[in-house]
């Protein structure tokens, strides 16, 4: 059969990845699709403040060859929506019918000098950097201080997740006095989950003996030393940033308005509002969840986002009408370290479970849900194109009892 065009989708994570197969399973051979990355890996984000980063990626040649889509290396540089073509950092061009921005998102370091050069757990690489140090901190015999910024969804599970690291690489002695702070400019930890876990997250916190310093503006990071706008400081082992995210770079070649965070204003189809032949996806898009709200730049929205975006570039490209994005159904699974975790229903985050019950959930997303059917046959990784987060999990769970 020959060809009705080519899609080209930018970003291998989970927005982009789920977003080639949906194009693949509704178009067939009836177009091209190839996924274009720096590094043929999904990086499992969702899991990098947990111990061994080096194993939280997956390998996406044998899954994208089992499926007919094309995968090439480089980092997308530069657009030309006239030209419908793409230039890489290395100078090639690529050219396409329909693109898919799924670049997704990267840390917002906090404009202080020493910001740029301290740890972090925003990408794989940088997960590894901040354990090496951490086995370093773990073995070195004296009593550590870790720091870490930024006391959201990120910085809470990382500082819970601390004394278990330690121990981890061996530092028995460090995991039980080690001193861990979380640092935050909000008053309150968890700003943006609201007051309804908090109660939960606190009594964590205070059970793992995590110091905080909240209300606290940082003027200075070094290696070992972090520095406060009053004047104070706190010499510190190892300081880790988890000050939040925002679209990385390449969303800032489109055309069209932009949120707060960076992010392309789409329509419910997901296409650039002045770029017809683009779609962008994940943590790349503002978009309208259907019920008014907007999807926050998380694993659970990046996957469907990208779903849908993906059909769409096929659909638009045969000739068919776009698919309304929409994702009503909304839930938070924030881990607790020894403490389990805590889950949470709807936009304004009801508890729904806490504990070793939550700690379960928690496993399940992080262990399979968010992972693609590995060991799937094509039939399989197709199929999943078309499921609904939460069908999956429905599906998931139906396949192990
Ligand atoms: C520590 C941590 C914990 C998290 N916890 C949760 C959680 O519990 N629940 C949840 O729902 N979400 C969580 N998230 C957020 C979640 O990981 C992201 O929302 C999700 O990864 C977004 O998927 P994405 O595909 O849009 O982008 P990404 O995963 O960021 O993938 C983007 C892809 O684009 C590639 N790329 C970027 N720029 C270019 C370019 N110029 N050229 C070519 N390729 C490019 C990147 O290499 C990458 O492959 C967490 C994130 C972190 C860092």
């Amino acid at each position: 059969m020959t060809s009705n065009g080519k899609i080209l989708v930018i970003g291998s994570g989970f927005a982009g990845f789920w977003a080639a197969l949906a194009a693949k399973r509704f178009a067939g051979d009836r177009v091209d699709v190839t996924l274009l990355s720096p590094e043929p890996v999904l990086q499992i984000r969702p899991r990098l403040y947990e111990a061994r980063p080096e194993t939280l990626g997956v390998d996406l040649l044998p899954l994208l060859a089992k499926v007919a889509v094309d995968f090439a290396r480089g980092e997308a540089a530069g657009l030309d929506p006239e030209a419908k073509t793409v230039r890489l950092a290395h100078g090639a061009q690529l050219s396409y019918d329909r693109l898919i921005v799924a670049t997704g998102s990267r840390m917002r370091r906090p404009p202080v000098p020493g910001a740029e050069t301290s740890y972090s757990v925003d990408t794989q690489a940088e997960a590894i950097a901040f354990d090496t140090r951490l086995a370093e901190i773990a073995l070195k015999g004296t009593v550590p201080t870790i720091a870490v910024v930024g006391a959201g969804f990120t910085g809470i599970e990382l500082v819970l997740e601390l004394r278990d690291r330690l121990l981890f690489h061996g530092g028995t002695e460090a995991a039980e006095r080690a001193r861990i702070v979380l640092i935050d400019r909000a008053d309150v930890v968890g700003p943006e989950l609201g007051p309804g876990p908090r109660p939960v997250i606190e009594e964590a916190l205070g059970e793992a003996r995590v110091e905080l310093r909240l209300g606290a503006q940082i003027s200075e990071l070094s290696a070992n030393r972090v520095s406060f706008a009053d004047g104070s400081s706190l010499a510190v082992d190892a300081v880790a940033l988890a000050t939040g995210m925002a679209a990385a770079p390449f969303a800032a070649q489109l055309p069209g308005e932009r949120d707060h965070l960076g992010r392309i204003l789409v329509a419910a189809s997901l296409r650039a509002p002045e770029a017809p032949e683009i779609f962008v996806a994940g943590d790349a898009a503002a978009a309208d969840t259907g019920d008014g709200h907007r999807a926050l730049q998380s694993c659970q929205h990046a996957g469907q986002l990208g779903r849908v975006a993906g059909e769409n570039a096929a659909r638009d490209l045969l000739g068919e009408a776009c698919l309304p994005y929409k994702q009503l159904r909304y839930l938070t699974c924030l881990d607790l370290g020894r403490s389990g975790a805590v889950v949470t229903q709807g936009w304004d985050r009801r508890i729904d479970k806490t504990g070793a019950e939550a700690k379960a959930m928690k496993r399940f997303i992080n262990t399979q849900l968010i992972y693609p059917p590995i060991d799937g046959s094509a039939e399989t990784l197709l199929d999943g194109s078309s499921t609904d987060t939460m069908d999956r999990a429905g599906r998931l769970k139906e396949q192990a009892a």
